[in-house]
């Protein structure tokens, strides 16, 4: 499948549909989309569905992207070749693999067992709202920040049956920009799920594993769940992001004080106890 880096938007219900500024009728006009970043370009910049009474359709060029977003140095109406990759710069190569990932799931061993267990809808918008990647069979948890920027991709291994990490000798975590071969990358992580919270008001939950976060926040909908992707690496300074929010904290079992530390440098946080009963490596996804 070619990938380009700005699409017309997917229908998705009537919210996605504007009003066109040729023509003025509501709902006619599919606007574009800049897929590394999900983000509109501007609001003249589509096309009208009433192709024969209104024909206006405004693709987006050089010019106004770069009145858009002074940032975007270049645009892509070219389909990403692997080649043309490896050209870009580290931010734009991992964005433009990130893009490349979104695909596949039938080929995701975790997105099948949630499929299995959850159903369609619930992890669609899981898929969605995380932007999960597919890596062959396995799942890439994408660690996108507050600014839409992808510092990382981590890649796990999953049992298609059972849902649980695979122990057959595969790396417990691979790093996409390892993978493919990114000289001199300097990861620097964020909060898996980050991205969110520019646009989702919810208090904020936060799990260790990002397995974790997909299906608290499938059970648990009363909150934004997000994950540190690992016990020790919850940081106060990670989370500066979080200011202003309610936070409650979901240590695995075993964790609840190293976690409670560093609740008290976190403006309105709490832990949460259900899990203080247990203390063989249980999480949240198995208490649920
Ligand atoms: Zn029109």
């Amino acid at each position: 499948m070619k990938t380009y880096r700005y699409t017309l938007q997917p229908y998705k219900g009537r919210h996605t549909r504007y009003t066109c500024p040729q023509c003025g009728t509501k709902q006619s006009f599919v606007r574009y989309i800049d897929t590394c970043t999900g983000q509109h370009l501007g609001t003249d910049i589509g096309r009208c569905n009433r192709e024969q009474q209104c024909g206006y359709h405004q693709k987006p060029d050089y010019t106004e992207v770069k009145s858009q977003n002074s940032k975007v140095k270049m645009v892509y109406t070219q389909p990403l070749s692997h080649h043309r990759i490896g050209t870009l710069s580290h931010t734009t190569q991992l964005a433009a693999i990130h893009q490349q990932s979104l695909c596949c799931y039938n080929n995701n061993h975790l997105v099948q067992y949630l499929l299995h267990t959850y159903g369609f809808a619930a992890v669609e918008r899981a898929i969605d709202d995380y932007r999960i990647g597919t890596h062959d069979n396995d799942t890439i948890f994408w660690q996108i920040d507050a600014t839409n920027r992808i510092r990382a991709g981590k890649v796990m291994a999953y049992d298609k049956h059972t849902g649980k990490r695979k122990k057959d000798g595969t790396p417990a975590v691979r790093w996409v920009h390892s993978l493919h071969k990114l000289q001199g990358y300097e990861l620097r992580q964020c909060l898996f799920g980050e991205h969110l919270l520019a646009t989702d008001t919810r208090p904020v939950a936060i799990a260790e594993s990002e397995k974790t976060a997909l299906i608290a926040g499938i059970h648990l909908p009363q909150y934004l769940w997000l994950a540190t992707g690992g016990a020790h690496n919850l940081h106060a300074d990670k989370c500066g992001v979080l200011r202003g929010r309610r936070v409650v904290l979901f240590p695995d079992a075993g964790a609840y004080d190293k976690w409670l530390a560093i609740a008290q440098h976190i403006p309105n946080c709490t832990v949460s106890k259900v899990l203080c009963g247990y203390n063989d490596g249980s999480d949240v996804a198995d208490w649920l």
